[in-house]
C-alpha cells in the first residue's frame, strides 16, 4: 500500500484528502477524475470510505460537490468510461429543453448565455469540467453490480472490487431498462424497430413509414425529426398535455421559462405542497407535459396522432381503435424503468421504486436515492433540481456522520 499523503479531511479539515486510510487508498486518491484516471484493480480487502455515491451524472456529481464542501470522505463510482457519456449517447440532434440558466450545478454556472439551449454534448462536457473543477473523486468504468448490508455497513461490489461504507447514495438515473412491450417480438422481422434510447438519427431506420409508440417529449422530438425529413409518421399514445408557450420565443425565453421551469417545476410542484402531491402520481404514471414540440407542430408536418398500440396482427402494429398500420419502422418512445434488482437490501417498495422520503430510505439507514422522477419536485430529475436534492441528502448524511462520531 502506498503511504497516505495526508490524514482524512473529516479529521483534519484537509479538503484534498477524501478517503480513510485503508487498503488501496492510492487507487482512489490518485488521479481523481475520470477519463482513464482510475485504474480498477482486483483486491480482496474492501476499500473503506464514509460515503459511496453510485453514478456520476448531474445528481451524483452534485452529491459529491456537497460532500466535499462538508469534508466528508467519499468516492463516486460510474459505469461509463467517461463522465457525461449518458448525455453523449442520446440522439444526435438533441438540444436541451432547458436554457443554460437552468443547466448549471451548485457552485458553477453553465458556461453559455443564459438563454441558449445547449446541445447534449455541451451538457456532457459541462459535467466533465464540473467534476474536474471541484476535483471530485470519480472512478469511471466501474459498474456496480450489488449493494448489500453487513453488520450495519454497506458493501458495494463492482466485479472484483469492493467498497465498504456506512452510507450509500444511489444516483444512477432512471434510464436503466428500456420499456418495450412483449408483443414487439411478434412484429414482422422486416420491420426495423428500436427504442428511443438507441435512436441516434433517421439514418438508422429503413425506408418507409414510421410508427412512433409513445407521445411524450422523446416521442414528439423523434417524430418531428423524422417527419421534417419527409417521412410519413404516425404517433401513438396518450396525450400528456403541453406547456402553452414556445420556450424559444421571446416571451418564452424571457418570462415563461422562468415561470414554468424555474418557479412551477422547482418551487410549486414539490412533495411539500398540496398541488405538488396531487400532481405527482399523474406525472409518475404518464410523464410530464410536452415542452418544446407542440401538437400543432407535429400536425403541420403531417404526423398523424393515433391511439395506443395494443398488439400485433399479422406482424403489423395493431391500435386500440382496431386499426392495423402497415409501417416499415417502429420507434419505441415508451420510456425506461429503473433497475433496482442489484440493491440487495430489504426495503419496501411502492410498486415501482423503493419507498423513500425526499430520497431518504427509512428501512435502510444510510441508504439514499437522488435523481428519481419527482423525488421531491418535478425538477428532481432535471438538471436544476439536482443541487437542492443533493444538498438535502448530504445534510442527512452529515447528521448521521456526526451522530456516529458522538456515539463512538
Ligand atoms: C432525451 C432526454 C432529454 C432531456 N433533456 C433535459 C433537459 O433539457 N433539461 C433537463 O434539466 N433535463 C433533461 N433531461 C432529464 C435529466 O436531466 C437527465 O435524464 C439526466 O441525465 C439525469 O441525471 P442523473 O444524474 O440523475 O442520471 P444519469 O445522467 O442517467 O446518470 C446516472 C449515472 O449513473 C451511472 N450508473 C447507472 N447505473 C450504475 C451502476 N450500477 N454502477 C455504476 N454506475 C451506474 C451511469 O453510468 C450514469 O453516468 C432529459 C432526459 C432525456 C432522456
Amino acid at each position: 500500500m502506498t503511504s497516505h499523503p495526508s490524514p482524512s479531511p473529516a479529521r483534519n479539515g484537509n479538503p484534498l484528502a477524501y478517503l480513510e486510510e485503508g487498503a488501496a487508498f492510492d487507487d482512489i486518491a490518485g488521479p481523481a477524475v475520470s477519463g482513464g484516471g482510475a485504474r480498477p484493480r482486483t483486491r480482496n480487502a474492501p476499500q473503506q470510505v464514509d460515503v459511496v455515491v453510485i453514478g456520476a451524472g448531474q445528481t451524483g456529481l452534485s452529491v459529491g460537490y456537497h460532500l466535499k464542501r462538508r469534508g466528508i470522505p467519499f468516492v463516486i463510482l460510474d459505469a461509463n468510461e467517461r463522465i457525461g457519456d449518458t448525455w453523449r449517447r442520446r440522439w444526435d440532434s438533441l438540444r436541451l429543453f432547458t436554457p443554460a440558466r437552468y443547466n448549471g450545478l451548485d457552485g458553477m454556472r453553465f458556461p453559455d448565455n443564459v438563454h441558449v439551449f445547449p446541445t447534449k454534448d455541451a451538457m456532457a462536457d459541462f459535467l466533465e469540467v464540473y467534476a474536474a473543477r471541484f476535483d471530485l473523486p470519480v472512478l469511471t468504468g466501474v459498474p456496480v453490480d450489488r449493494v448489500s448490508r453487513q453488520n450495519g455497513r454497506y458493501v458495494v461490489r463492482a466485479g472484483a472490487r469492493r467498497f465498504e461504507a456506512p452510507n450509500v447514495v444511489v444516483a444512477m438515473g432512471t434510464f436503466q431498462r428500456p420499456k418495450v412491450p412483449a408483443f414487439s417480438r411478434d412484429l414482422d422481422p422486416s420491420i426495423v424497430q428500436l427504442h428511443s434510447g438507441d435512436y441516434r438519427s433517421p439514418a438508422q431506420l429503413g425506408d418507409g413509414d414510421v410508427l412512433i409508440v409513445g407521445a411524450g417529449n422523446s416521442g414528439s422530438e423523434v417524430a418531428r425529426e423524422l417527419a421534417a425529413g419527409g417521412r410519413k409518421v404516425w404517433m401513438s399514445g396518450r396525450d400528456t398535455g403541453h406547456i402553452p408557450f414556445r420556450i424559444e420565443g421571446l416571451l418564452g425565453r424571457h418570462l415563461m421559462v422562468r415561470l414554468v421551469v424555474g418557479f412551477l417545476f422547482y418551487r410549486v410542484l414539490t412533495t411539500s405542497t398540496p398541488v405538488g402531491r396531487k400532481v405527482r402520481p399523474k406525472v409518475l404514471a404518464v410523464g410530464g407535459p410536452l415542452i418544446r414540440v407542440k401538437p400543432k407542430d407535429l400536425a403541420a408536418l403531417g404526423v398523424e396522432r393515433v391511439p395506443r398500440t395494443t398488439g400485433v396482427e399479422d406482424g403489423k402494429p395493431h391500435l386500440e381503435d382496431g386499426r392495423v398500420l402497415d409501417v416499415k419502422n417502429v420507434v419505441w418512445c415508451t420510456g425506461f424503468t429503473p433497475d433496482f434488482s442489484w440493491i440487495d437490501v430489504p426495503i419496501a417498495t411502492d410498486g415501482h421504486e423503493p419507498a423513500h422520503r425526499r430520497g431518504v430510505v427509512a428501512d435502510a439507514p444510510g441508504l439514499y436515492f437522488v435523481g428519481l422522477e419527482f423525488l421531491y419536485s418535478l425538477a428532481s430529475a432535471m438538471v436544476q433540481g439536482a443541487g437542492r436534492d443533493a444538498r438535502y441528502i448530504v445534510d442527512r448524511i452529515a447528521e448521521r456522520v456526526a451522530s456516529t462520531a458522538t456515539n463512538a
